[in-house]
Order: C-alpha cells, then structure tokens, then sequence
C-alpha cells in the first residue's frame, strides 16, 4: 500500500519551511513596512501572495478540483524537478521513464543525482505494461514513474485505465504529465485523482493557454502530496505579473477553446496536405498540437527548411526518420506545406 512517510526524503520530513513576510499576519493592514518593498506603487512593487490564493480559486472552478489539491508551479518544468527532490534520495533512488519522451524528467533526474530506469515504448508507442510490473517489482530504487500521456514527442495517449492499474501495483508515485491535454478528446486523469492516493497530475498554461512566456504550470494530488510540494517550493515562485495575466486568461477562456479548435482544425488539414507528399512516410496519430511524421531524407528536408527561416524539430535520434511539427497558425502551417511541397517534387526529380 502506499504510504505518503514511506516515499518522502527524511531531510524534507523534518524540514521547517522558509516564513515569509506575509505568512506571519492575518488580517487587513493599511500600512506595509514589513518585507523592504519599495513603497512606490506600479505593478509589481509588492511580493506576490506566495499560496497563490486567489489564482487557485480560479483554477479550483475551471478544473472542478479543490484549491488544496492543487500546486503551482514556474512552469511544470519546476513541479517535475519538486516532486524528484521531495521524493528521490540522491545517489540512492531512481525514476522510471518510457522513451521517447520529454526530457526534462530525465535533465532533472540528473541534475539531482537521481538515477533514471528507462523502459521503452513498443513499436505502436504503447507502454509495455507487462516489463513495467516486473521492473517495479524488481527494482525497489524506483520512487516516481513519469507517464507523458498525450507523449511528447510521438502524440498518442495512455489510457487511464492503464495508468489506474500501473499505480495500483506501485508503492511510489506516478506521475501523469498533461501537458497536451487541452487539445486531446480523451478524459483527463484528474477525475482519477480521489482514488488514486499516489498519483500526481501535472498541466500547463504553457501550451493551449498561450502563457509558455509568463511560466506557470500546475499540479494535481492529494492534499498530503500537495502540501509536500508547498513545503519545498521557493517562497515566491509564481510572480504577481504572472498570476495576474492567468486571471485574466481564465476570464477569457473563452478564446482559448476556440483557438483550440482553429489548431486541431488546423491539424487534421495539414494532415491531409502532408499525406499527399511522396517524401511522407508515415504520419502518427496525435492527440496534441503536433505532428511526428517519418520522411525520406527527413535530415536534408530538416536543414532545408531552417535555410528557408523555417524550424520544427527534428526527432531522429529518437524515431527513426521523424520530424516534429507544430500547429501554427493558418498562414504559417501553409508556408510549411508549399516548402515541403517545393522540396518533394526537387526530390522526385533526382530520383
Ligand atoms: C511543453 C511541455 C511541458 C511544459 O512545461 P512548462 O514548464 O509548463 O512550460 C511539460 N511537459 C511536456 C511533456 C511538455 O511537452
């Protein structure tokens, strides 16, 4: 069974967490000479709340989940590194992660001297349930296992019936990164998290949010997780012009599902533009605001794009021949299209 004191560091068990300048009074003040600000009023004179109170109630009602489930962070990027130090003895533990994924599981593991398991997607990119239930029963060094779903960089989710099983056999914590799902039609596992005590959800308003520049990412779990995260979080870690710029976001929400619509639109049409291409081998199906596709030559088309101002990602060293592309908006995905439609027919007049 899990049990929250099993998994937790002992340094951050005992540890007594920084006080800052506003937690010690309760109450309404008219007069702020108590943490060195400089009295002079613009946006961002003060500390910012470092709880995130009033934010939280906002995303409490947009994800229908209580405040005190809920963590946020400098960007997922700063929960995934939280939740290795909270959990993960340097030298000592390990993660458990199924390439190809993101690689900041992996670049924080390593920065914190935690070691790194990895298992890698089957063929299909589904996870290989079977070596999973054997390898967390076998390797007792694992304290996380980081679950990409949709994946980053291949599109396809995991199943929550999946994820619900793999966590119900793990006396660690499995974390479920969501940062795409925004743009998926599959159920997030947030609905899962009252029953699941070991799971950690993490989202982002860094992608279908449109805020990848404010830096504000969120995680999900049990109030004990969630406190633990609190504990060891820089006091101030969200700033006051980020947490205002995410009210009004979430008061906007509104333009934020239509601009998720344009994009998956926008998605399945070039997934049509790119099947007509000879150079295209191979589109995956993608439950995010991305395409992996496998072409001939992808290196040279790679190269040949960036000459022409044009980047996407070039995923080869981790799917054979792959290349990554985002949905832009309409103008940029279709100046895309016709370099690749320029670049196909050069090809097929070599061949
Ligand atoms: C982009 C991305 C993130 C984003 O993290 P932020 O720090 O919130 O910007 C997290 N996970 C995955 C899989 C991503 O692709």
């Amino acid at each position: 069974m899990f049990d929250i004191n099993k998994i937790t560091r002992e340094n951050v068990k005992k540890l007594q967490p920084y006080s800052s300048a506003r937690d010690e009074f309760k109450g309404s003040a008219t007069v702020w000479l108590d943490a060195n600000e400089s009295p002079y009023p613009n946006s961002c004179n003060r500390y910012p709340d470092s709880s995130q109170k009033i934010l939280k109630e906002k995303i409490s009602v947009l994800k229908k989940i209580p405040s005190k489930n809920i963590f946020l962070g400098n960007g997922s990027d700063e929960a995934i590194d939280l939740i290795i130090r909270a959990f993960c003895e340097p030298h000592q533990d390990e993660i458990l992660i199924f390439p190809p994924t993101y690689g900041m599981y992996e670049v924080s593991a390593n920065i914190n001297a935690v070691g790194i398991s990895s298992l890698p997607l089957r063929e299909d990119f589904s996870l290989d349930e079977e070596k999973i239930s054997e390898t967390i029963k076998n390797n007792k060094r694992i304290k996380l296992i980081f679950i990409c779903s949709p994946n980053n960089p291949t599109g396809n989710i995991t199943p929550n019936k999946i994820i619900k099983n793999i966590a119900q056999q793990f006396n660690g914590i499995v974390v479920i990164d969501e940062a795409y799902i925004d743009f998926s039609i599959t159920d997030s596992f947030l609905s899962e998290i009252n029953s699941i005590p070991n799971a950690i959800v993490l989202q982002t308003f860094s992608k279908a949010w449109g805020m990848a520049g404010a830096r504000l990412g969120m995680a999900f779990s049990s109030p004990d997780i969630i406190s633990i995260l609190n504990k060891i979080k820089p006091p101030y870690n969200i700033n006051i012009l980020t947490q205002n710029e995410a009210l009004k976001t979430i008061e906007n929400q509104k333009n934020i599902y239509e601009k998720i619509n344009i994009i998956n639109q926008e998605k399945n049409k070039m997934e049509q533009k790119l099947n007509d291409l000879d150079i295209v081998e191979n589109i995956f199906p993608s439950e995010a605001n991305f395409l992996l596709i496998q072409c001939k030559h992808s290196n040279e088309i790679y190269k040949t794009l960036a000459q022409q101002g044009i980047v996407i990602r070039n995923r080869g060293q981790y799917v054979k021949n792959a290349l990554r592309i985002s949905i832009g908006i309409p103008e940029g995905n279709e100046t895309l299209i016709k370099a690749l439609q320029k670049i196909n027919s050069t090809i097929l007049q070599q061949s």
